[in-house]
């Protein structure tokens, strides 16, 4: 039987990818349902491609011609109310948060992308999966990786436990061979431009300051369970390598293949089987594979992702939110690069709560978060 698959942000870059996958096995997969925030040509083109599918455009305020859902009860609808296996949560920044629950609640599977689910409302997450018997399969290349090597290594005996540590890679971003004084001058086309993935824009200039790194910390001491001590980051220029597990042996294995989000995607939409693939398969002969450890004056906002988290769940939200707010007020020239970690290390520095658990608490410290980091930004501004 086929898997019935919703796209949530099936316009964007892990969306349209998804497409790619499920159009390329029209055996295994079939579109239940597509929703786009705000892009009509691109969703009505998708719907298009799959007839008498129902599409929802989230930042709609009414439904139009030919997209019969609208706004955040129309995605409500979608995703609840749709019969389908499996949701793929593609939306960016924490406008997933929704989908990814009401997903869980209604019973479907959950494939992954949007990493500000797992950071600002995890333990909701796996409650509601629990509850409902829904699996969670993370989508983000580095943690589809480390989902299969902790289920096929560490699924042994030893359990996850056999399991020493988690090593997640990075690109380093586009300024990762700047001097330090340079970055000081960085301009937002020059952080939005990636040296190996295409994303969207927010996560490329995550990407430069490593806030999207750090995030990923945070996702995956989560999902799986490790302490923050016991997850690690290391630049690999190539993005070959996307993660690595050390066995208490000492052993290191990792998962390898090119930098193409579909082969993640179609992992996640098989799981437990895996399935041939025809992206993201990688001839090693003649690649060099180069590993360095990140340069914490390079990266600050990695090492304030820990302090995040050794902080609690509030702190997480709150790092998520002030970075939000802080490469919104760099785009539009308001504060330098440099100073997106200023903003997330001033908003840091006040109290947050160490158990987050309800949607309400969980919007309230977002909220509260967004003010602190705006007074922030509103202090460099000042200087
Ligand atoms: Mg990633």
């Amino acid at each position: 039987m086929r898997k019935r698959v919703i796209v949530v942000g099936a316009t964007g870059s892990i969306g349209s990818q998804a497409l790619d996958v499920i159009e390329s096995r029209p055996d295994l997969f079939e579109v239940a349902g597509l929703s786009a925030h705000e892009d009509v040509a691109g969703l009505s083109a998708a719907g298009a491609r799959h007839p008498g599918v129902p599409l929802c455009l989230s930042g709609a305020a009414s439904p139009s011609q030919g997209i019969p859902l609208a706004g955040s009860s129309g995605l409500d609808e979608l995703v609840g109310n749709v019969e389908a296996d499996i949701v793929v949560n593609g939306a960016s920044g924490s406008g997933g948060l929704r989908p990814s629950i009401v997903a869980l609640s209604s019973g479907k599977d959950l494939a992954l992308a949007n990493k500000e689910s797992v950071v600002m409302a995890w333990p909701l997450l796996e409650a509601t999966a629990r509850e409902r018997k829904a699996r969670i399969l993370p989508v983000d290349s580095e943690h589809a990786a480390l989902f299969q090597l902790v289920a096929r290594i560490g699924g042994g005996s030893g359990g996850p436990r056999g399991i020493e540590e988690l090593i997640i890679t990075a690109s380093g971003g586009a300024f990762r061979d700047w001097s330090l004084e340079r970055l000081k001058y960085a301009r937002p086309d020059e952080a939005a431009s990636h040296p190996n993935w295409s994303m969207g824009r927010k996560i490329t200039i995550d990407s430069a300051t490593m806030a999207n790194k750090g995030l990923e910390v945070i996702e995956a001491s989560r999902l799986f369970g490790f302490e923050p001590e016991r997850v690690r980051v290391l630049i690999h220029p190539q993005s070959l390598v996307h993660a690595l597990v050390r066995t208490l042996d000492g052993s290191l294995y990792a998962q390898v293949s090119s930098p193409d989000m579909r082969l993640p995607i179609q992992n996640a939409l098989t799981w437990p089987e895996v399935q041939p693939c025809r992206f993201g398969r990688l001839d090693l002969a003649g690649r060099s594979l180069e590993f360095r450890s990140p340069e914490a004056e390079r990266y600050p906002l990695l090492g304030l992702a820990y302090e995040a988290l050794a902080g609690g769940e509030g702190a997480t939200i709150a790092y998520n939110a002030a970075d939000e707010v802080g490469v919104a007020a760099f785009e539009a020239g308001r504060v330098s690069y440099v100073d997106i970690a200023r903003v997330v290390a001033k908003t840091l520095e006040l109290a947050w709560p160490s158990r987050v658990r309800d949607l309400g608490s969980i919007f309230e410290v977002d909220g509260g978060a967004r003010v602190a980091a705006e007074a922030a930004v509103g202090e460099i501004e000042c200087i």
